[in-house]
Parts: structure tokens; sequence; C-alpha cells
């Protein structure tokens, strides 16, 4: 078991398949500067996501998530999902959507569920000034293809002053005729993104708002959630909030993550990180480096700001882009 020195169990393991995208979003691929891709030796394949999964696995860990960059892009995505669906726990994916309709029947193949999508706008061109690509269409009509095929949908908004917090009550509407569920994330700094706690909404000023047009109850959450669920009666689908800089839920946190060139973060935000995949080409056990990782999680959001996101200078943060770290 992974436990961590406040006592908290780590059983959920995010993997980040590359670093690379096919969309540009500001917010999460750094403007102005140079990307960090890892050349193909450098990044975990498929036989080593395998092999460090199994260890992690052997550990208890029950839920594994793919993610990036954008996973699906990954020329072996199918194979990688087709190795880590012999082992016994949860495995789910966050995509932007843009091939999800080449991969349903590997998700149904793999017991894959349930199926994050990012979707910061429902209007096409907003979405292309965002992603900087032109996949609207695709993104939403996938979305769509999902849900006729009983997949549980996640949709990903991240929001940001003046940027989509418009769209946030077109969103609620958006959830009363569709099974989908639309969770909206409080924007977060990371290299390069050019944050502000002046771009962030607050889940304070979420609520506020949806509430001067519809009334909503809150739904129970599991243990290790990070989002605070609520139903609007009548609708199909429910929202929820991600509030990482208004809230955070890491005393409950049982997450731990593997970059594409096969470093552990023990934290979205820690600076450290801990060279698996290196000890593993070097034939070296990687299961006292996984536990020492675990027991140096700082308490909260990487010991690197504190939940007062109106006095969190991000450039005195140190971490990698959103991108290269895998979200
Ligand atoms: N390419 C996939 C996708 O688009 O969902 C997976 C990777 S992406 C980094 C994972 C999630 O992180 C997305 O839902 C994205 O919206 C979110 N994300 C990226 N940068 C963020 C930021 N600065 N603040 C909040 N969420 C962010």
């Amino acid at each position: 078991m992974l436990k961590d020195s406040f006592d908290r169990i780590h059983n959920y393991l995010r993997i980040s398949l590359t670093d690379k995208c096919n969309l540009n979003c500001t917010y999460c691929c750094p403007v102005n500067m140079p990307k960090a891709t890892f050349s193909r030796k450098n990044q975990m394949s498929a036989e080593e996501i395998d092999t460090i999964v199994s260890v992690f696995v052997k550990e208890g860990v029950k839920k594994i998530r793919l993610t990036g960059g954008e996973p699906l892009i990954r020329k072996d995505a199918k194979e990688i999902i087709e190795r880590l669906s012999k082992y016994p726990v949860e495995l789910t994916i966050t995509t932007n959507g843009v091939y999800v309709h080449e991969f349903i029947q590997t998700f149904n193949k793999a017991g894959i569920r349930s199926v994050n999508v990012s979707l910061d706008t429902l209007k096409k061109e907003k979405n292309y000034f965002i992603s900087q690509r032109d996949e609207f269409k695709r993104v939403t009509e996938n979305i769509d293809l999902l849900l006729k095929n009983n997949f549980h949908v996640k949709v990903n908004v991240v929001v940001m002053k003046n940027v989509n917090d418009d769209e946030i009550l077109d969103f609620i509407e958006w959830t009363k005729d569709r099974l989908v569920h639309v969770r909206f994330i409080e924007f977060m700094p990371f290299t390069g993104n050019q944050w502000s706690n002046k771009k962030v909404i607050s889940h304070k000023e979420i609520l506020e708002l949806i509430s001067t047009k519809y009334d909503f109850i809150k739904l129970l959450n599991d243990k290790n959630d990070t989002s605070k669920k609520y139903l609007v009666p009548n609708h199909q689908g429910t929202f929820a909030i991600i509030s990482t800089m208004s809230e955070p839920f890491c005393s409950s946190c049982n997450r731990m993550r593997l970059t594409t060139d096969g470093k552990m973060k023990n934290c979205l935000f820690s600076k450290d990180e801990v060279d698996i995949l290196g000890a593993l080409r070097n034939g070296e056990d990687i299961l006292p480096l996984i536990k020492k990782c675990v027991d140096d999680k700082q308490e909260s959001l990487g010991g690197q700001f504190t939940p007062n996101y109106e006095i969190t200078d991000a450039s005195k943060i140190n971490n990698r882009s959103m991108i290269n770290i895998g979200g």
C-alpha cells in the first residue's frame, strides 16, 4: 500500500502518454517558450508502461487515467490501452476528443466506461480562438458518439475570466437534454500559461452565477473526489466544480502522476520528480523510489503556494507546463 506521511492512501495513478498535442490551448501549452517535447527514446515505451504499472498495481493502485498531451495521438495508444486492460483497475482516459471515433471499439474492449473530454466553449469560433485548431465539429460529434455508446462522459471546461465565463449558463442548459457531466475547472498556474489571479473564476463565483438562473442541489461526493457535484432538477446531466485554487482538496488526495518521460510526481504542483524510467532501464528496483516519492508528498499544493489564489505569485512556482506534466 502506498501511504504518505499524512496517512493518505495513494491508489490512483495518472499516466501521461505523450507531451505532444494536436491542439494548442494557451492555458495548457507554453506561450512564447520552447515546448519540452521528449524524443521517443526518452519516452516510456508501451512495454515499460506495462512493467511500471504492474508495480503500482501490486501496491494497491485501483484506478489509472491515461492523459497527456493528447494520449490518443500516440501511435501505440491502442496497444497501451490493451496492455493496461488486463489489470484489475478502473481504466479511464482524458482526451480532447478529436480521435475518439477511432477508439470506441478499443475503449469497449478494454472495459473503459468513463471518458473525460475537454471542451471549453460551445461556440465554434471561440473554440478556434482557444485551441488554435478547427476541431469543434469533430469534438462535439464525438461527445455525442460517446453518449450514444453509453459511456459516462465528463466534459472538462477550464473557466477563464473574459474568455468563456459568459458561457457557464449555456453549459448548464446543455446538460438539460444530454446525459453529460460538465466540470468547471478553476484556471490553474503552470509554467508559461500566462496565469493571473484576475483570470480565475472561483467555485463560489460560478455557483453564484448559476443560481441567477437555476435551482440546483448538491450531490454526495465520493471520498477522493476532486469535484463538487450538483444537479439541476429535471436536467439529465449534472455539473461539478473543481476548485483547486479557491478550495483545494489535498487532504483527501490519492493521486500520483507519471510523466511521459517516466518521472513520478506526487502532486500536480510538485517541483520534485523521481526518475522511475531511468531506474527501470538501469535494472534497479523501482518500488523503493515510488514509496519514497509518495512519502515525500507535501501536505498541500506541492508545498508551492497557499489556497488563497488572490495572493498566489505564479512566477514563484517551480513546475513544468501542464502539457509536459499530463493533466
Ligand atoms: N489532451 C487531453 C485533453 O485535452 O483533455 C488531456 C491532457 S489535458 C492537459 C488534461 C486536462 O487538463 C484538460 O481537461 C485541460 O482542460 C486541463 N487543463 C490544462 N491546463 C489547465 C489549467 N491551466 N488549469 C486548469 N485545467 C487545465
